[in-house]
């Protein structure tokens, strides 16, 4: 009989057992893989951004949607609590660009050995290669936990086996089966932080191209939804990186409709100053052909691809090109155009959209409200954020609050 079955050695799952284990409890974890934290070792490229170093409020704002319900999970275990209990089991931190932060070693691998210590060091018992396939509940309380193998009793249970993203880390969906078994509800689910594919055939030929300091903007239907700021890249299928990343939640919810993305290559310069601009070059290289005026301003992968969407001959001398040719030109430098046809998926999606019903979970406990003994923590729930950190801190927090909860 253990006082508390944790169903997932991901980053909410071992924090909860962990932390269980610490206050005396008997904690067994079932992980359906053959390690523990398969995700957690390519997290961040692999080296892990495991938190954000902001406000807590800041953190909370990250979380489109449904960021409240993170409150007391969020202040019972911060990100400042998060980066202590790392140093404590050896991993130090430092802070990059953006408040993200991640091992001072740059190695997801520390972070997962760190906590693989913490619950092995307090007990916890662990059993790799076994799912759990069912829940047992009796006159709705948790009963304990079925696996192919085995059948195991226990007074609590936390489902944290992770949402649908990146499915061959372990994480396939399973506890969307398991929570619905107990009745809860499932909020629709799709991949989020995904990256994008585009109709647009010369896109191809941009592949590894990354754009700084560019603005993205979504129209769904013609409407402009959403613009963001920063990096964006190009890939054999589509757009990735940081901005497009952050789109993508809005692109999933709405692929039945016409998307557009609209790319600003200048956005630090109004239309007018990025005219001026454009007229200096061209007076600086006005006895050259077009096709080599564009230089000072484009990177050497995006000329060909913006002299052949415009309609000015490549070889027409720039001296020739008249107010409306330029004026076209300013267009395609300030709205280059793409036609969104999907996304890569759950295969490629960093984090999901939507899951169990937060309704129906005590926001302070995490314990189901349908279900006694039964708890939810980690992006199985209906929380996710956007790039940061912020995912695996509420998961953490999440297995915090449960391992600290269970009597
Ligand atoms: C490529 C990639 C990079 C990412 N980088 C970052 C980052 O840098 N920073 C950030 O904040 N977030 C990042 N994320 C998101 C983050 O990894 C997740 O949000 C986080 O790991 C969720 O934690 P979790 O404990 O809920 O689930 P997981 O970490 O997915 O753990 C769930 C565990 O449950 C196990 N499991 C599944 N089904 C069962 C079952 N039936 N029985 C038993 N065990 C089961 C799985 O094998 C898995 O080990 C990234 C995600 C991906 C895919």
């Amino acid at each position: 009989m253990y006082d508390l079955i944790v169903a997932g050695g991901g980053a909410a799952g071992m924090m909860a057992a962990g932390f269980a284990a610490q206050r005396g409890k008997k904690v067994l974890l079932l992980e359906k893989n053959e390690q523990l934290g398969k995700k957690l070792l390519i997290t961040g490229k692999g080296r892990c951004n495991l938190t954000n170093d902001c406000e807590i409020e800041e953190i909370i704002k990250n979380f489109p949607g449904n960021g409240k319900f993170l409150y007391s999970s969020l202040y019972s275990f911060s990100n400042w609590q998060l980066r202590e209990f790392f140093s404590e089991w050896g991993v130090e931190t430092k802070v990059e660009r953006g408040g993200r932060v991640f091992p001072t070693s740059d190695s997801a691998r520390d972070v997962v050995e760190a906590l693989k210590k913490f619950i092995k060091n307090n007990g916890v018992e662990i059993r790799l290669k076994e799912a759990v396939e069912q829940l047992i509940v009796t006159e709705g309380e948790i009963k304990g936990a079925k696996t192919k193998k085995n059948s195991y009793s226990g007074n609590n249970l936390l489902l944290a086996v992770g949402g649908a993203a990146y499915p061959t880390t372990g994480s396939a969906g399973d506890g969307y089966r398991l929570a619905r078994q107990t009745g809860h509800n499932i909020i629709k689910t799709g991949p989020s932080l995904v990256p994008l594919e585009v109709a647009e055939g010369w896109i191809t030929k941009l592949q590894g191209l990354k754009l700084k300091n560019v603005t993205a903007t979504l129209t769904i239907a013609g409407e402009e939804v959403v613009e963001e700021f920063g990096e964006m890249l190009f890939t054999h299928f589509g757009v990735s990186g940081p901005i497009i990343l952050t789109l993508s939640r809005q692109v999933a919810n709405n692929l039945n409709q016409e998307l557009k993305l609209k790319i600003n290559l200048k956005p630090a310069l109004s239309i007018e100053q990025l005219d001026e601009r454009l007229q200096r070059d061209f007076s600086k290289y006005s006895r050259k052909q077009f096709k080599n005026s564009l230089g000072d301003l484009l990177p050497k992968g995006l000329i060909p691809i913006i002299i052949n969407l415009s309609s000015i001959p490549e070889d027409k001398f720039v001296n020739q090109i008249t107010r409306e040719e330029r004026r076209e030109l300013l267009k395609l430098l300030t709205e280059l155009e793409l036609t969104i046809t999907g996304t890569r998926g759950f295969r490629r999606a960093i984090v999901t959209a939507g899951g169990v019903d937060t309704e129906e979970i005590d926001p302070s406990t995490l314990e189901s409200k349908l279900v006694e003994g039964l708890y939810f923590a980690g992006e199985l729930v209906d929380v996710d954020a956007y790039t940061g950190g912020f995912n695996l801190q509420a998961a953490f927090s999440m297995g915090y609050v449960v391992g600290n909860q269970v009597t």
